[in-house]
């Protein structure tokens, strides 16, 4: 067979201005789109600008979802926007830390492999970063590499990153573009479209050695003109450079945004790359039914990691949220989300009758104590009552600690993560997971990625997949206990999905004649569904809610 020559790839930092959170995941997601739309081969990488060598030891209330790729990789939640956008499926290549970079030059270090030198900062730290980036590309064949650079410019922390950059750019100016993801504040009292603080992250940037190629212009309104001259003047790029990204309703509209000022287009011509047709108006068509629907579907998450002072923090739970907006536009129905902070239902058990008024609950993972009782109780509330019921991972396994408690009779069933004592443990530490905590190792170290689950014939969980067998993402390190599996199989729950050995329990359920949707998975679909692919667990769950 003849191999295909190595393409040259071309690489587009996005970086961000003036402050975090604008969006700099979704615009290096859409900027993967609108070129996969015009027939190249994309891949994405994400740099995070900690000493965490992953994201896997972080609180989820600082640092929102830990994306877990099918490698096992546990990773930042903007991994999860670049496989739903552009259909891709990642790996370890792809997403790097500042921790998880020194880690890889101090360990060369110590076996000699820099055969003697001085290791410094820099070059070897860029050079590294410059390693990673040019293999993850090469192993996707990519014809251009995004890379997204956490945190914003002119913090201290992400100025090797930028100086990689600068190195690259250095060797193959016409294979580089920067492009920089600013904020024009409209302050309230003023009421103007300000764009100074743009203007000094691109002097910023300049000062790192980089001038910005595209300025990608978030703000609560689309720019105007006079602004977009404003922009062009004091950061030195043509007009046509800058793009106007206004606040939207649905992120999946920053594509269709971005080409209405013909951002692919100007990237092509920047890079050399010859134009193909634009397909993107297949995209357009699933935006646009989901803009369709209308009657709401109401969906309670149950939860706790939603406060962070006196805000509401739903980046936690990012990819659930965004596979039960999928879910519910394929249904033809507006998903209406509300977050309740399991606690309340403890503080206050009349609480729990609320739920009555949604279509459906999902409990989703979780880790430790607080907030347990709370939703145990809203599980037993929705058996009781036929609500619809989704359990992701500790969702599942709280499921299976209510029916061992109050069907099958174990009044002191639990989890020994909560109970490490407890006379009933129905959910008990995996075999492997036990030596690795006496170890104290916790980084990296749970039952992580992908693994095949046998499904069940004649059940939920068969129908919802169509397939004997599915491939899913896992993140934990307990199980359902194989001592108690009999007696709760006896009680009536239904173990729909389990390892290709029998001995892990991967999907329980109760049967249709009993309720109609109560349904939950050790493992978590939601970091396998998409707009165009919605996971079909979440699927069955919301046609179950909009009956
Ligand atoms: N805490 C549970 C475990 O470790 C569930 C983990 C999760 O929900 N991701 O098994």
């Amino acid at each position: 067979m003849a191999t295909r020559k190595q393409r040259r790839t071309k690489y587009i930092f996005v970086v961000g201005g003036v402050m975090s959170g604008v969006g700099k995941g979704i615009a290096a997601s859409s900027i993967g789109k609108i070129l996969q739309a015009r027939g190249l081969t994309v891949t994405a990488l994400k740099i995070d600008p900690y000493i965490n060598v992953d994201a896997g030891t972080m609180n989820p209330t600082e640092h929102g979802e830990v994306f877990v790729l099918q490698d096992g990789y546990e990773t930042d939640q903007d991994m999860g926007n670049y496989e739903r956008f552009m259909g891709l499926s990642l790996d370890r290549g792809n997403y790097m830390t500042t921790g998880s970079v020194y880690k890889s030059v101090i360990d060369r270090e110590r076996n000699l492999e820099y055969g003697g030198r001085c290791v410094e900062v820099v070059p070897h730290i860029p050079l590294e970063v410059i390693g990673r980036i040019r293999a993850a590309a090469k192993k996707a064949d990519a014809d251009v590499a995004i890379i997204e650079i956490g945190g914003t410019i002119g913090e201290y922390q992400n100025i090797l990153f930028l100086e990689a950059v600068r190195m690259m750019k250095i060797e193959r100016p016409e294979d580089v573009l920067v492009a920089l993801v600013s904020y024009l504040p409209i302050p309230g009292k003023i009421g103007e479209m300000k764009t100074k603080p743009t203007q000094y992250a691109s002097r910023t940037l300049n000062s790192a050695g980089l001038q910005a190629d595209i300025i990608i212009a978030r703000s609560a309104v689309p720019l105007d003109e006079r602004r977009k001259e404003k922009i062009a003047t004091f950061c030195s790029l043509r007009k046509d450079s800058i793009v106007s990204a206004p606040d939207v309703d649905s992120i999946y509209d920053v594509p269709l945004n971005f080409e209405k000022d013909h951002l692919s287009d100007i990237l092509l011509k920047k890079l050399g790359l010859r134009a193909r047709k634009n397909t993107l108006g297949d995209w357009a068509r699933v935006v646009s039914r989901a803009k369709k629907a209308e009657k709401p579907v109401r969906v309670a998450v149950v939860g706790k990691y939603f406060k962070t002072g006196d805000f509401v923090l739903s980046d936690v739970y990012i990819s659930v949220i965004e596979a039960l907006k999928h879910a519910a536009f394929a249904v033809g129905r507006k998903p209406e989300l509300t977050w309740i902070d399991s606690e309340e239902y403890e503080n206050d058990r009349k609480k729990l009758a609320e739920l009555k008024g949604f279509d459906g609950v999902l409990i989703p993972g979780g880790f430790g104590s607080r907030g347990v009782e709370g939703k145990l109780q809203a599980i037993r509330f929705c058996r009781e009552n036929k609500i619809p019921y989704f359990g992701l991972c500790y969702g599942m396994q709280l499921m299976v600690i209510e029916y061992a408690r109050h069907v099958l009779g174990l009044k002191s069933a639990n989890t020994t993560e909560v109970d490490p004592r407890t006379k009933d443990p129905v959910i008990d530490i995996l075999p492997e997971q036990r030596a690795k905590l006496a170890r104290k190792d916790y980084g990296g170290s749970m039952r992580l990625g992908s693994y095949t689950a046998v499904i069940a014939p004649k059940t939920i969980a068969a129908a919802a997949y169509g397939a004997s067998e599915a491939l899913e993402r896992h993140r934990h390190r307990y199980e359902v206990n194989p001592e108690y599996v009999d007696r709760i199989r006896g009680a009536g729950l239904v173990f729909s999905g389990t390892s290709p050995d029998g001995t892990l329990m991967e999907i329980a359920e109760l049967p249709k004649s009993k309720h109609p949707f109560f349904l939950a998975a050790q493992f978590h679909p939601e970091f396998q569904s998409s707009l165009e692919h919605p996971h079909p667990l979440f699927l069955a769950f919301l046609k179950a809610c909009a009956k």
